[in-house]
């Protein structure tokens, strides 16, 4: 029999992508989301999709009933804009995690994948935008974002704490800013990357002749494309390794070069406006991904330049769409496969 794959999360963007995925390899997923089905950026017709609430208990369970295999991205959050002004929403995802690693406990779940992030990482780290790229030991001595990283670093060790006393085969990965279509691109919850596609169409179709950019453009990042998020994902749920693991791109960049490129990408040349008091996180970041090699024998290596040229042409879609009032992504795309 088929195992029974549950993705938390599914109406967003990585879990939507993820059902995808799982299902091209024939697997029976149940896919599960707060949103209502038609705010999916993607929707499965062959998946088994519940919407409600994982914060409370009595749905987590009935989400997890039956399942094999459990892959947890569901997570209120988004990029800086919206995690510096929202550290207790953040913070409630514990719940979540904790309410599914307990039914995970009851129903005897096989293996189970818990989403954190580079945002676990110490704020002393990440100081200077030419920064020592971030080891998976140097999560500790803890002082991770506010907010959001403090939530992913404690539900990490839930992760552990139940494989250690229960015995469920957990995997944790720690992902670094993580890009691609179908993903929030507008509204506030949107990262960098689709921001500044989004900012950059509406310029080239608006003929706007400048782009607001938030900090001095000189913060480095790394950015990690869809696809070898997906992989990594699936690698690291069949391997042995128990410890959390950074998947993550290791290119680091700074904003500037990252507007550079989808202004080539666009054709166009902006003038840059920069807001030095908006939100904008640590001043450096990137992935060692030395530990990743070591287990996986793989890490992330699509290049920013041709993520970017994929993202950029869907938001520009999207942008496009809106401005002539079509419907566009964010609601279902039923084109499986
Ligand atoms: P997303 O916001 O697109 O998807 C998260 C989904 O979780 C949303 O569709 C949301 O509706 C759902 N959700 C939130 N609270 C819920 C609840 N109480 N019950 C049911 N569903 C709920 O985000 P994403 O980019 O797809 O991220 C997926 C996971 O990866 C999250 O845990 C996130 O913290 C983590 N992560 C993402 C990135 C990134 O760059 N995208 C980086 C690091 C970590």
């Amino acid at each position: 029999m088929t195992d029974l794959v549950v993705v938390t999360g599914a109406g967003g963007f990585i879990g939507g992508q993820l059902v995808r995925g799982l299902e091209r390899q024939g697997a029976q997923v149940r896919a599960v989301d707060y949103k209502p089905l038609a705010h999916w950026f993607l929707q499965s017709d062959a998946a088994e999709n519940l919407v409600g609430d994982l914060r409370d208990r009595e749905f987590a369970f009935a989400a997890t009933r039956g399942a094999q295999i459990v892959f947890n991205l569901a997570a209120d959050m988004g990029g800086m804009g919206f995690i510096e002004n929202n550290k207790a929403a953040c913070m409630l995802s514990v719940l979540i995690n904790t309410n599914l690693l307990m039914a995970a406990r009851e129903y005897g779940v096989r293996r189970f994948f818990f989403a954190s992030s580079a945002c676990v990482y110490p704020d002393y780290r990440q100081q200077d935008a030419d920064v020592e790229a971030l080891k998976e030991a140097h999560a500790y001595p803890a002082m991770p974002e506010d907010g959001y990283g403090w939530e992913k670093l404690f539900s990490e060790r839930m992760c552990r704490h139940f494989r250690e006393d229960f015995g469920i085969e957990t995997r944790v990965a720690r992902y670094h800013n993580v890009y691609g279509p179908h993903g929030t691109w507008d509204g506030g919850r949107e990262k960098a990357p689709a921001a500044i596609s989004r900012k950059v169409a509406m310029a080239a179709l608006g003929g706007k002749r400048d782009i607001d950019i938030w900090g001095d453009g000189l913060q480095t990042r790394s950015f990690m494309y869809i696809d070898d998020c997906l992989t990594g994902t699936q690698r690291l749920m069949q391997s042995d390794c128990r410890e959390p693991l950074n998947i993550g791109s290791d290119e680091m960049v700074s904003v500037d070069q990252l507007v550079d490129i989808v202004e080539d990408i666009a054709g166009v040349t902006l003038r840059r406006r920069y807001q030095l008091d908006a939100p904008k996180g640590v001043r450096g970041r990137n992935s060692d991904n030395t530990l990743i090699r070591d287990v996986l024998g793989w890490a992330p290596s699509i290049t920013l330049r041709d993520g970017m040229e994929r993202t950029y042409r869907w938001v520009y879609d999207q942008v496009k769409a809106r401005a002539e009032g079509r419907p566009f992504s964010g609601g279902i795309d039923h084109s499986a496969g």
